[in-house]
């Protein structure tokens, strides 16, 4: 896995490929060829089209159990307004 720049926009590509088997690939931006990236230093300053994807391992269960209570909390307010409303309709 490897990050790929190009130079013509500068701009640069995250690929899920080692960076042995990333040449050939087209850049997203202008559809000029990409390089490879050797060090990361020569990502600096540039765009980034495809950025690498945040690691499984940081994605926790508390970031699952955070969405999840996200969720219930809207489906309680959405009752909640629900039930308002039925109430506001009897006489
Ligand atoms: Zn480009």
């Amino acid at each position: 896995m490897s990050h790929s720049k190009c130079l013509r926009c500068r701009s640069r590509v995250w690929r899920d490929v080692p960076a042995a088997e990333s040449a050939g690939f087209l850049c997203p931006g202008c559809g000029s060829e990409l390089e490879p990236v050797t060090d990361l230093s020569e990502l600096i300053g540039l765009r980034a089209l495809r950025v690498r994807p945040r690691s499984p391992l940081r994605q926790s269960a508390d970031h699952s159990e955070r969405i999840s209570q996200q969720i219930r909390q809207t489906i309680a307010a959405h009752d909640a307004e629900r039930q308002r409303r039925i109430d506001a309709l009897r006489p």
